[in-house]
């Protein structure tokens, strides 16, 4: 009886009640463990499945598609999807999915938490703390940061979770700048005048400019060839010496070894990050540095957004496999208006 069902990998652990629809509709071949699956695992776990429940760390190429020719389904437990190939997906057929939304509070929150970590010295002063360096009590000029009233905040980025980043930080007093939509970015197509956005308003920049007239900067967009090093030693010298970086992005949208460079010779203030380029390894100079909150990857880590991208991933699985339409496709694969 069960030949007949459909067989899904889910290849890390996730929360038990996401699981659940899986083990009655379908085959399921559940890695129960953290942590990502070993390559050679992957490949071979892969063989007959239909549906794949997929974490961005698993590299999702034409090879592991090759060694999975019935699948249908990729559904990643994820926003961003730059670990999938999306050509070679679609050249077989196969519907990629993500998980917009319901991650969007969480990772805007975390961004918030980054901004006040490095402009209030958050981190420092726990660190001094417990080294019994807190000497002398109050002091009025003793670690002073920075103000977030009346500063402009720049967001590379101004999708999903870059406005709910601005709404946050409007409520803070902040003025708010941001980058065009790539398209926009393309066809030199921006205006001075401020856009209204659900709950702020914003005034459109081109990159360099926003570069250089913010006070923190905070990157949102998407992992592409086109965003790979978007922030590079040339853009990160045409920013403010008084200015912080924070990036909630992916890694490689900012070249670490400039920015190492950057925060070392007093180039920017600070840095905030929460993803880097060769996770889980941290540049070492970075590792070194006062002037950066370094915190492993935690956009969307607390137990309910993990819950909601879990179900949501399976889901989107269930439904492919089950011949229904993916709740969330990626936009490259959403049916045309
Ligand atoms: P989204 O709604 O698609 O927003 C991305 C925005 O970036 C869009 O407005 C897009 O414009 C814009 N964009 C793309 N390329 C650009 C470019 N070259 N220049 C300027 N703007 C550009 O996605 P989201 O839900 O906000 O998520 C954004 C990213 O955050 C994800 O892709 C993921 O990598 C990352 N993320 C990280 C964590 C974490 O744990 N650290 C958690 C969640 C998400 P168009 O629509 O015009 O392309």
């Amino acid at each position: 009886m069960s030949s007949s069902k459909p067989k899904v990998l889910i290849t890390s652990r996730l929360p038990s009640v996401a699981v659940e629809p899986l083990r009655h509709a379908t085959v399921l071949d559940y890695r129960d463990e953290a942590g990502p699956i070993p390559r050679d695992v992957f490949l071979k776990r892969a063989r007959d499945i239909d549906g794949l429940v997929a974490q961005l760390t698993d590299k999702i190429d034409a090879e592991l598609l090759d060694a999975a020719p019935s699948l249908r389904v990729v559904a990643d437990v994820s926003v961003g999807y730059n670990n999938v190939d999306v050509a070679a997906a679609k050249q077989r057929g196969i519907v990629v999915t993500h998980t917009p939304d319901v991650l969007t509070d969480a990772t805007a929150d975390l961004t918030l938490g980054l901004i006040l970590g490095i402009t209030r010295r958050l981190m420092e002063g726990d660190r001094l703390i417990r080294r019994g360096g807190w000497k002398g009590g109050f002091g009025l000029d003793f670690m002073l940061g920075t103000d977030l009233r009346g500063k402009r905040l720049g967001i590379v980025g101004m999708g999903r979770i870059g406005q709910a980043v601005a709404r946050r930080a409007a409520v803070f007093g902040m003025e708010i700048a941001y980058t065009p939509s790539a398209q926009q970015a393309r066809t030199g197509g921006t205006s001075a005048q401020r856009t209204q956005f659900d709950g702020f308003t914003a005034t459109p920049l081109i990159l360099d400019e926003l570069l250089g007239s913010s006070d923190i900067v905070s990157l949102h967009v998407p992992l592409t060839n086109e965003t790979r090093h978007l922030i590079d030693q040339k853009k990160l010298a045409r920013m403010r010496r008084s200015a912080y970086l924070i990036n909630v992005a992916r890694g490689p949208v900012v070249d670490e070894a400039a920015l190492a460079w950057a925060l070392r010779d007093g180039v920017i203030s600070g840095a905030g990050l929460d993803v880097f380029e060769e996770e889980p390894n941290v540049h070492p100079d970075l590792l070194t540095l006062e002037n950066v909150v370094l915190v492993p990857h935690l956009g969307s880590a607390t137990r309910e957004t993990r819950t909601r991208m879990a179900e949501l991933a399976v889901g989107n699985c269930l439904n492919v496999v089950l011949g229904k339409p993916p709740l969330t496709p990626i936009p490259e694969m959403k049916p045309q208006c």
